[in-house]
């Protein structure tokens, strides 16, 4: 058996295997490739200490800085199921069965698609989805946030700092906000709200250059034109395969105790896929070593 498995090769999971490798523990990963979410991000100027860097070659170093060490990469793998014995096993999608004293869940989350034409030919060309790492490149711009609920408003009361107008476009009759995030959005100068309405199309050239949307009150349809749309309709937990193995909370994010450790001893999660407040690289870099060393921990008491 392993001594610490890894599963999902993120920020979170690289990091987790470097730091338990660097125990001289058995350790092994399990990815389906190296970078997680980064892998689909252009640009990344929030890491700390790198001023930039293209998302393609952060997770290429993840992937080379792992393999420096005396880890089991098995990619490219999915896990399928998780069980507590006298070991805790993992079922991968082709049939194996790997046993470890300890796991490490780092599987990372996807952002919810809107799903209207223009949002995937634009991705990155102007559709974001992630204001703290995007925001600044709409400096003086005018953009629109998808989704009022807690996400959507915080991005745009973030935005609107920055950026020179934010649309919010929400498809209920209300915003379903928390009442302190309304008040406080109501209050800015260079915010419109429209509720009830049904976002139509991204349209753009080689870039985003507006966004039509249907009023579900009139069925009449208008366009906006605009530079930025951020998407707010939620992050999804890529934790649907561990099914009730392991307590979740109500949107699917695996709860964590400050050793990054789970409900069943033994395994531990960390990233995006926990309940962790912030997603970000670095927040997800940090409690995987976090939990690599929790589980070390555990290790040396068990
Ligand atoms: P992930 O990066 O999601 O990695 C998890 C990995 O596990 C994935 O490869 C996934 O395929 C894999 N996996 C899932 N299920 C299984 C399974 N059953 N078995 C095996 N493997 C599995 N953050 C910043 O700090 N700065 C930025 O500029 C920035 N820009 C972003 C831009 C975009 C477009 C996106 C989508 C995100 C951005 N983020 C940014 C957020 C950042 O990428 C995430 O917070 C970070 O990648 C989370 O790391 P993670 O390891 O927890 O999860």
């Amino acid at each position: 058996p392993y001594e610490v498995l890894v599963i999902g090769g993120g920020p979170a999971g690289s990091s987790a295997a470097i730091y338990a490798a660097r125990k001289g523990i058995r350790t092994g990963i399990v990815a389906e490739r190296f970078g997680g979410q980064v892998r689909d991000t252009l640009g990344i100027e929030n890491f700390i200490s790198i001023k930039h860097i293209e998302g393609s070659r952060l997770s290429d170093n993840l992937e080379a800085h792992v393999k420096d060490y005396n880890v089991d990469v098995m990619m490219p793998q999915r896990a399928k199921s998780l069980k507590k014995k006298e070991y805790v096993e993992v079922e991968l999608e082709n049939g194996a069965t790997l046993k470890s004293k300890t796991v490490i869940l780092s599987t990372g989350a996807r952002w919810r698609n809107v799903g209207v034409p223009g949002e995937i030919e634009y991705k990155n060309k102007g559709v974001a989805y992630c204001p703290h790492c995007d925001g600044p490149l709409f400096k003086g711009k005018r953009v629109v946030v998808i989704g009022g609920g807690n996400s959507g408003i915080e991005a745009a009361i973030d935005l609107a700092g920055i950026v020179n107008h934010v649309t919010v476009l929400e498809f209920m009759p209300e915003l379903k906000a928390d009442a302190v995030l309304q008040e406080r959005l109501y209050s800015l100068p260079n915010v419109t709200v429209y509720k009830n309405v049904q976002t139509k199309e991204i349209i753009g050239t080689d870039k985003v250059n507006g966004i039509t949307y249907i009023d579900r009150g009139t069925q009449e349809e208008h366009h906006i034109e605009l530079q930025g749309v951020f998407v707010q309709i939620g992050l999804v937990p890529n934790t649907e395969w561990l099914g009730d193995s392991v307590e979740r909370n109500r949107i699917g994010e695996i709860i964590v105790d400050n050793h990054n450790a789970t409900s069943i001893p033994g395994v531990f999660a960390a990233g995006d896929c926990t309940n962790s407040p912030y997603k970000q690289i670095i927040i997800s870099m940090g409690s995987g070593a976090n939990a690599a060393l929790g589980a070390f921990d555990y290790l040396i008491r068990n």
